[in-house]
């Protein structure tokens, strides 16, 4: 009896008396806030959430607001009729009608909480010990109304929303949960990336968990030792019997556990050696995907996939532009202005360039195929581009400052003409 009530006004931030519409308001900020996608791996927003949604899913519907309302828990076990008859304090005990939703209805036609009150023990409550689970209320902290008669109302609530808190069938109704896609951002070398290889990869992922096979929970011979295999266990509050799924196996009336390996998950964390091909030609910023390398699903959800980014690096004098390759070449003054044949690097080794006559600093020159050959197109390549980058003569020597001055006597344009023609 520890755990404490649910209290679900609180738990959306909203008064007992809020509209539907500001429940609904509620519930979607903070379900956005606390939604798995927004924080995964975060197993406390998870709780959060779950609670948020358990909530919502009683307020949000009237009919299981007012059974909330009136009693201090929901459950389907409730009919509304009987919540109606309790809330109103009389109920008709012994009247079948007024029982049709509880399983055990109400036990004793003589029962009733002012007799309860005086504490004697003529009363059935069905061999259940009343006054326990009320000493019981008060040890685990909550509130302790004096002991009258209208304590066994407090007292109920607690009760319940105890049990109710502590085996939520949900989690055993949950179908299964396809694993997760991960994602690895890989980096790949410049000349692996255009000559193809092979990556070797560590990647952590969630993996069905050996001990349990995904499950979970192991089972061991028997029954469950709490229902004794029924899969629901008998609660008696005031003068009213539920049967409610059994907490510890799920309604299942199975002898099963918690796995100690994975702690219930399903799923244990592994980390897995891995080989990605890279294939000639591959580029920067490609994904690859790896077909059932993601994370297990839970209760037989299917495995997600990995996809694996290529980051390419850098190499210090070729720059890779999809299957392009640039590179930029110094010239001299004399190669660019008299036209010349040139060797300029490639991917492939030297290759020979020519320089027209007039060649301009900046001026780019394409070497047709000489970049990465396609990794999607079959004997298709890129381009090198090589842009021209002029070096000007620096004369020592007086001769070379004379025919310098010869030259310039001989041209006299002057090429900043066309900008003054357009300021
Ligand atoms: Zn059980
Ligand atoms: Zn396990």
């Amino acid at each position: 009896m520890a755990t404490p009530n649910k209290d679900y006004y609180a738990e959306l931030g909203v008064k007992k008396s809020a509209s539907a519409d500001e429940i609904r308001k509620a519930f979607r900020k903070l379900a956005r806030k606390y939604h798995p996608d927004v924080n995964p791996g975060d197993k406390s927003a998870e709780e959060k959430f779950k609670a948020l949604s358990e909530a919502n899913d009683v307020l949000s519907d009237p009919k299981k607001r007012k059974i909330y309302d009136q009693v201090g828990f929901y459950s389907d076990n409730i009919d509304p009729a009987t919540a109606e008859a309790y809330a109103r304090g009389g109920g008709q005990p012994g009247q079948p009608g007024a029982s049709g939703g509880f399983p055990g209805g109400f036990p004793g036609a003589a029962g009733g909480y002012q007799t309860y009150s005086g504490g004697t023990g003529n009363v059935d409550f069905g061999g259940f010990d009343f006054s326990d689970l009320f000493e019981g209320g008060r040890a685990g902290g909550r509130k302790t109304t004096a002991s009258s008669s209208s304590s066994s109302g407090g007292g109920f609530r607690d009760i319940f929303s105890s049990i109710f808190s502590g085996g939520h069938p949900a989690a055993a109704e949950e179908g299964p949960e396809p694993g997760s896609d991960l994602e690895y951002q890989v980096n790949v070398p410049f000349w692996t990336a255009i000559r193809g290889g092979v990556m070797k990869l560590n990647i952590a992922r969630r993996d069905v968990c050996g001990n349990c096979h995904g499950n979970g929970t192991i089972e061991a011979p028997g029954v469950c030792p709490q229902c004794h295999g029924k899969g629901t266990i008998e609660q008696t509050g005031g003068r009213m019997k539920f049967n409610v799924t059994c907490p510890r196996c799920h309604g299942t009336g199975k002898n099963v556990s918690t796995c100690p390996v994975c702690h219930g998950e399903g799923t244990v964390e592994r980390t897995d050696p891995l080989e990605v091909r890279i294939k000639a030609g591959t580029r920067d910023g490609q994904r690859i995907r790896i077909a059932g390398k993601g994370n297990a699903g839970l209760r037989g959800g299917g495995v997600g996939d990995l996809y694996v980014i290529i980051r390419i690096g850098q190499h210090p004098l070729f720059r890779r532009e999809g299957d392009d390759i640039y590179i930029t070449v110094p010239v001299t003054a004399f190669e660019a202005a008299l036209g010349s044949k040139i060797d300029v690097p490639t991917i492939d080794g030297r290759s020979t360039l020519k320089i027209p006559p007039g060649t301009q600093s900046g001026q780019k020159l394409r070497l047709r195929e000489k970049g990465v050959p396609s990794a999607t197109k079959e004997g298709a390549r890129g381009d090198e581009i090589v842009e021209v980058q002029i070096t000007v003569p620096m004369p020592r020597d007086e001769k070379t400052k004379e025919l310098l001055r010869e030259l310039a006597k001989l041209n006299p344009e002057d090429p900043r003409a066309e900008l003054w023609g357009k300021v």
